[in-house]
């Protein structure tokens, strides 16, 4: 590999940069900045950031609300040669301790109301505090303005850091991803060309920039295409909807497509100016990917990725997209299923690891050599956690993340099988399965599950539907019914929430 220092992620952004007033974000209250203004402004900003003490392979790490000065924020630490860290805007004071004296950044960018309890942490390490609100503005934005746009983008190897992000850590702590120059670049040019971005798309923005899907995916392809971007505050249905009218690729977490589903407005006509509707970051079900072509003519293309590994697979652009399946690994990736015990290889449309090897794959875990090591097999495969499999024609299958698997009376459950035949009956919304300690089997399987109010679906019915269509020590021992399932900010179900509900009912009996 690589390690001069002749990169940089953005460096053709920065520095060769072909036609300065092509539009690159367009704003809800109306405002257009083209992509000479972004470089003018990360060059602002990144003079800022050095001007505050940031060097090289400093850490700069960012809790602010979504806004254009946060993204030129990212490309501004980029382009300077540190590292961005953004953190989750829900994390409270109690959590920013932990990141930032794991991480150690030498700037931290937050908003003007958690200025004072952010400085006493920040404190700790010796870090500046900044502030930038979520109309874009604060301290940070007010010394940009007054700064020279010229700034000297710094060239960083291939291998070096540009960012590092925080798993979301449902189990143990919160681990810190590293992600090269090459791991963004590489991982970005492939998805440009994979689903076909030009300078002509409109990507409607409605993810949050802390997080992967919103920040690399969704920023990056549009950026590495010279493409352009409405940015959006947060997912609004209604707006969304009006917005497709002159957009071209909507990219979403599931739960944009329920919700998108459950408008009167959307329609083939009031879709028919996209060209694509992306999904990922959780589960699309097949049956919110069928409804939506029955209803909107378009195909949901289906994704996987993770932030340790940007994305892995893709359904194809133009052959099947394949409902409930995540598609075929990106050009260099390489995606195999493993026996999790022995790390072996197993046949097609077995069930076990999915493991990942390619330029998109992290460079370990902040500060956590044993555990980076421990999650790596030595022919550099990384191990994902997910479990899944290939089926007979190359399409990869989520089954669920390792640790949602139910062991009960010593046989592995697959929580994905039972929840399809849950959600496939009638008045079923959506379901959840767990395992939950029991005395006798270890875990007994447990369902949880979302109705429609009045379809009069209850324990005893599903439990009546599934007899005689599952194994007996596949069956559920109860089912819940409720409202609706716990989920983070990603449309990711909450299994961990949902276990600890649920933790003592069979101790309870
Ligand atoms: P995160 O690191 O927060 O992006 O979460 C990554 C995890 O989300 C993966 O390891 C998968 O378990 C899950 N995930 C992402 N995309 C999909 C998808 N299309 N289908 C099923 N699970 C997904």
């Amino acid at each position: 590999m690589n390690q001069a220092a002749n990169a940089n992620l953005f460096s053709r952004l920065f520095d060769d940069l072909d036609d300065p007033n092509r539009l690159a974000i367009e704003t809800v209250d109306g405002r257009h900045i083209s992509y000479g203004d972004l470089v003018a402004r990360a060059g602002q900003m990144a003079n800022v950031l050095v001007s505050r003490g940031v060097k090289t392979g400093d850490r700069v790490a960012a809790q602010t609300e979504k806004s254009v000065s946060g993204l030129v924020l990212y490309l501004a630490t980029v382009r300077a040669g540190a590292i961005y860290l953004p953190l989750n805007t829900a994390y409270t004071l109690n959590e920013l301790d932990y990141f930032i004296t794991d991480a150690e950044p030498s700037l931290v960018v937050c908003d003007p109301s958690k200025a004072e309890g952010i400085a006493t942490i920040a404190a700790k390490v010796g870090a500046k505090v900044e502030t930038l609100g979520p109309d874009g503005k604060g301290s940070l934005t007010d010394a940009a303005d007054q700064a020279s746009t010229a700034f000297a983008t710094v060239m960083r190897g291939n291998d070096d850091l540009a960012a590092i992000l925080y798993t979301s850590g449902t189990t143990g702590r919160s681990k810190g991803a590293m992600l090269s120059h090459d791991n963004l670049a590489s991982n970005s040019r492939s998805l440009v060309g994979y689903w076909r971005f030009t300078t002509k798309d409109i990507l409607i923005h409605a993810l949050p920039i802390y997080h992967t899907h919103g920040l690399f995916v969704a920023s990056n392809v549009t950026l590495f295409a010279r493409a352009s971007m409405i940015f959006l505050p947060k997912f609004d249905p209604d707006l969304v909807i009006r917005l497709m009218g002159r957009a071209t690729v909507l990219m979403g977490v599931p739960t944009f497509y329920t919700r998108l589903l459950q408008n009167p407005a959307l329609s083939k006509e009031t879709t028919s100016h996209m060209r694509l509707f992306i999904s990922g970051s959780a589960p699309l079900l097949a049956d919110t990917h069928r409804e939506w072509a029955a209803r909107t003519g378009h195909a949901v293309l289906e994704r996987y990725g993770m932030t340790e590994t940007n994305m892995n697979t893709s359904n194809p652009y133009d052959g099947e997209r394949v409902p409930g399946a995540v598609g075929h690994p990106l050009p260099g990736v390489s995606v195999r299923v493993t026996d999790p015990e022995t790390g072996k290889e197993i046949a097609r449309d077995s069930i076990g690891m999915i493991e990942v090897r390619g330029p998109n794959v992290f460079k370990g875990y902040w500060r956590m050599p044993e555990k980076t090591k421990s999650e790596f097999r030595d022919d550099g495969f990384f191990i994902t956690g997910d479990l899944g499999k290939i089926d007979d024609k190359g399409y990869v299958h989520i089954l669920g993340r390792g640790k949602d698997l139910v062991i009960s009376g010593g046989f592995n459950v697959y929580p994905k099988e039972i929840e399809s035949e849950i959600d496939a009956m009638p008045g079923v919304l959506e379901s959840a399965v767990i395992g939950v300690p029991h005395a006798d089997f270890g875990e007994g399987v447990t369902a949880v599950v979302v109705c429609h109010p009045d379809a009069g679906v209850s324990e005893t019915s599903i439990l009546k539907g599934l007899d005689g269509r599952l194994a007996k020590f596949k069956m559920p021992k109860r089912v819940f019914i409720v409202d609706e399932l716990p989920r983070n900010t990603m449309g990711k179900v909450q299994k961990n929430v949902l276990r600890d509900m649920y933790e003592d009912i069979y101790a309870r009996r």
